[in-house]
């Protein structure tokens, strides 16, 4: 639906509110920085996943297309050592995480992107993107590794507020390591020379020997391979800002000459007792393991989609029973309208409550106050339902109204059945041994998914899971 708002959001480069408009063809362009997948998400990172499907379905509510690409990062230090750890290759030790990722998405009611890349599939034009920047003078070999010039590029800093003048950078000066902080400013690398207690047998061959990516080039080369040199939007976590989308831009526009993405924003953190949750800090929760206490996939995107995105998110289990509550509101809310009965009531003003919801979300997604017009909207409404007013037909243009709102929040159906994550990942497992022709070990399989209390019903299109 065309709406007559503006979205407005905030943009991390110029440290303002921006109207969010397509360069072309009405479809906004948008570049996710996705998970490394060297182990299950934490509530965290999902979290800015959450916030990027907030952003996506609020495009899309303003109107807009949206064409969006997340990388899953296959190639790094944490995947090589996972995978060197467990002696299996790359691609089996990251498969497992990969599938991982795809089933929390699908529990926390998150949109597909339009497409996911990996890096093991881009190492040519990696290739390419670096040769291309050695000849413009942007990077240099040294030693089988080949580095970045941040002092090729005058305006490196710019996005995270650095100023190069004030900083001693010089090429003796140089990091291997994909994350570093700002005090340790210096020229990045871009392709790492093959060491051999670090690498194992995990290399690809380049013009500069065996080696592999360094992780900001991975990103340069997804985004222009797959939304073209200009990006509309690219989005990640704050912790995103400096280096890599730093990196990705001095890298990109050194590249293209063109500037690399219109607009910037970034996800404050979620923290535990004041501390960013991070899986380096060891004081994380996943999506399972909060599922294994009982929440559900709904429960937990209420409560990391309902602080804004540039607020931290104090993570507790009291906010996570809060969410429930919330949604138990809003569900006995819903049933109430399945009731006939009921006197009219003209001065009910849905119209007010879509422009204030709208403009809530258009001003930079201020989630806070959408739902508090949500509420402000049941309590008020409750209040006429107990007096006996409002009719059955104004009942069902709330429910109308409602399943609007639901679009881009995703809410307010309930779980028409509670899967646990084991039972899925079974069911999963039974489904490729079925493909495979290994009968004996899908009944194994199915015979565990009993024990678990479901059903596996086998049909054309695909099995079903039910309760017992
Ligand atoms: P990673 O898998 O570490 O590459 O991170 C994937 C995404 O999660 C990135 O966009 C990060 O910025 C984001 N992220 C990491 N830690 C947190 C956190 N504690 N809260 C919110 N987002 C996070
Ligand atoms: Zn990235």
């Amino acid at each position: 639906m065309e709406r007559d708002f503006t979205l407005k959001i905030f943009d991390t480069k110029s440290r303002s509110k921006e109207a969010l408009r397509p360069l072309t063809e009405n479809v906004i362009r948008m570049y996710t920085c996705g998970p490394t997948i060297y182990n299950f998400a934490h509530i965290g990172n999902l979290r800015t996943y959450v916030f990027e499907d907030l952003l996506r379905r609020t495009i899309q509510y303003f109107g807009f297309g949206i064409f969006q690409v997340m990388n899953l990062t296959d190639i790094d230090d944490k995947t090589i050592h996972g995978a060197i750890k467990a002696k299996v290759s790359l691609k089996t030790f990251t498969q497992k995480y990969e599938e991982a990722f795809f089933q929390d998405l699908k529990t926390l009611r998150i949109q597909r992107a339009e497409k996911y890349t990996a890096a093991t599939d881009h190492i040519p034009e990696m290739i390419e993107m670096i040769e291309k920047l050695i000849k413009k003078g942007s990077a240099y070999v040294s030693e089988g590794s080949v580095f970045f010039r941040i002092a090729a590029f005058p305006t490196y800093g710019a996005l995270s507020q650095l100023n190069l003048k004030d900083l001693k950078v010089g090429a003796s000066n140089r990091v291997q390591n994909d994350e570093y902080d700002k005090e340790n400013l210096a020229d990045f690398v871009l392709w790492k020379g093959y060491e051999e207690e670090r690498d194992g047998d995990i290399y690809w061959n380049s013009p500069w020997g065996k080696g592999r990516p360094g992780w900001h080039i991975e990103c340069s080369v997804m985004a222009i391979k797959h939304l073209g040199e200009t990006l509309d939007l690219h989005v990640g976590g704050v912790d995103n800002i400096f280096p890599h989308h730093e990196n990705e831009i001095a890298q990109s526009e050194c590249y293209t000459g063109k500037t690399f993405a219109r607009h910037w924003m970034h996800a404050s953190h979620l923290i535990v007792d004041g501390r960013k949750m991070s899986k380096s800090l060891g004081n994380f929760y996943t999506l399972r393991d909060l599922l294994e206490k009982g929440y559900t996939g709904r429960e937990v995107r209420f409560l990391l989609l309902s602080t804004h995105y540039r607020k931290e998110l104090n993570f507790t289990f009291e906010g996570l029973e809060s969410a429930k509550h919330s949604l138990q509101r809003i569900d006995d809310f819903l049933k109430r309208l399945d009731e006939e009965s009921g006197e009219t009531y003209p001065l009910l003003a849905l119209n007010e409550v879509d422009r204030k919801f709208t403009e809530a979300l258009g001003d930079d997604l201020n989630i806070s106050e959408a739902f508090g017009v949500i509420f402000s909207f049941i309590r008020e409404t409750n209040s006429l339902l107990d007096q006996g007013k409002i009719s059955f037909g104004e009942k069902q243009a709330i429910k109308a109204l409602f399943l609007q709102f639901d679009a881009v929040l995703d809410l307010f159906t309930a779980e028409e059945l509670s899967i646990p994550a084991v039972v899925e990942e079974l069911a999963r497992k039974r489904e490729k041994a079925r493909e495979n022709k290994e009968w004996a070990r899908a009944d194994e399989l199915r015979k565990e998914i009993a024990l678990l209390g479901f059903l596996v019903e086998d049909a054309p299109s695909g099995s079903l899971l039910k309760k017992k």
